[in-house]
């Protein structure tokens, strides 16, 4: 992934101009065409402090042409400069490039990514989140993290981490469909001949970034978020909190760390997930606050947001595919152990939800439903982001539904068993 490189050049005042750089030769200062003779008038390197920039206005008159630092080899001579540039360290930059006031550039280096460089300190993303916990929340495929929305959205408290196991690369629909709006902004499909494979995966990556920034838009709590990424590679991190050790896909990941929330792309192979490589994509990005990636702080809850239900013969939509199936074993049978809840997105029949059934039983609507899956006149228009950057999942739209006992994909209600 590109790098988001922000370096800032302060111009300073200095004791020569870039357009002509004054020389000293044999004790004689020179200048090439343009400047006036310059030189200064206190030779000594250490005179310098920290802080201190020169400049070329007290030397203009200067005629002193004698050297006063002979005791340093380095100071005088062929080649060398009266002039004192900047250091780093003087300008207490971490980073970034600065003139160095001798017509040089001084570059004080890059940041340890994700950190950025502003103004010449190094700070990661979320260094100012205004988040208090981690809200982790597993995500088979691009586009599944609407089915658990009511556990994201208008969240003032959690610092979301959006874990998406597989890039949805299997998907019959990375096919271009005749309905895809370009005038109302629809992100993909692009033109590719290749639908399948790294070519889908990346089709849903730029669907999902394009989603998560339409719905921060409308949550309020969520942005600024996907803007900058980073791939990862797990076997080069040092280690850390021991993981889950199995065979996995790939230890590759794509990283979107953001001020309030941030967006993971495992790559572990859409149609055929399985529970081990959920449990160490968990357990590796759990490493990640230590490791700078992700903010330190407090661990929350751990959320499955993939429906899942294999109940039949209730008003529940049945829907098991093998990557929610697997993700939901991971957190059923696995005690993560975060403080608050660890849940899984099924329907309000499914036994183990339904009100009173269970300690655990949740049931939320998301509040921002009608405007992330908003469509416009006669039906067809996709308006909100849903339906905008994940339409072309389907031949027309996702279809809307207020309970979850329509037996649709998305609905406004939402309900969650819980481990805890
Ligand atoms: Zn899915």
């Amino acid at each position: 992934m590109a790098r988001a490189w922000i370096s800032l050049v302060f111009l300073l005042p200095g004791c020569g101009d870039s357009s002509g750089r004054p020389t000293v030769t044999d004790g004689v200062t020179t200048a090439t065409a343009g400047t006036a003779n310059t030189s200064e008038s206190g030779d000594d390197p250490s005179a310098t402090s920290a802080g201190e920039t020169t400049s070329t206005g007290d030397s203009e008159s200067s005629s002193d042409t004698s050297t006063t630092t002979t005791s340093d080899p380095t100071a005088t001579g062929p080649g060398t400069t009266d002039c004192q540039p900047l250091t780093c360290a003087e300008l207490t930059a971490e980073c970034g490039e600065f003139d160095d006031t001798c017509g040089n550039t001084l570059n004080c280096g890059d940041c340890a990514e994700p950190q950025l460089c502003t103004a010449g300190q190094c700070a990661a993303p979320f260094a100012d989140t205004e988040r208090q916990q981690l809200n982790y929340l597993v995500v088979a495929h691009p586009d599944d993290e609407i089915s658990g929305w009511s556990l994201i959205e208008k969240s003032p408290g959690n610092y979301a981490v959006f874990i998406h196991m597989t890039r949805g690369d299997a998907t019959g629909f990375c096919a271009p469909f005749g309905g895809y709006q370009p005038d109302v902004g629809e992100a993909p499909p692009g033109n590719t001949d290749d639908y399948q494979g790294q070519a889908c995966a990346e089709l849903r990556i730029g669907s999902a970034l394009a989603f998560y920034a339409g719905a921060a838009e409308i949550d309020g709590f969520l942005g600024p978020i996907g803007e900058v990424g980073y791939t990862l590679n797990f076997d080069d991190l040092p280690e850390g909190t021991p993981g889950f050790d199995c065979p996995v896909s790939s230890t590759e990941a794509r990283i979107y760390p953001g001020k309030n929330a941030a967006i993971i792309f495992f790559d572990m192979g859409d149609g055929d997930l399985t529970q081990c490589e959920t449990e160490w994509a968990i357990s590796q990005t759990r490493r990640l606050p230590q490791m700078g990636w992700l903010p330190q702080l407090p661990e929350y809850s751990l959320i499955a947001t993939g429906y899942y239900n294999m109940v039949e013969g209730i008003n529940c939509r049945v829907y098991a595919h093998p990557d929610h199936r697997v993700i939901h074993e991971a957190l059923w049978e696995t005690d993560f152990g975060t403080p608050g809840p660890q849940w899984g997105r099924t329907c309000r029949e499914d036994p183990d939800a339904k009100p009173g059934g269970t300690p655990f039983a949740r049931v939320e609507v998301t509040e921002d439903y009608d405007q992330i899956m908003e469509l416009g006149p006669g039906d067809f228009y996709r308006i909100g982001p849903a339906q905008v950057y994940y339409g072309w999942l389907m031949p027309d739209y996702w279809e809307l539904g207020e309970d979850d006992t329509d037996e649709i994909s998305f609905n406004k209600t939402q309900a969650f068993w819980g481990v805890h």
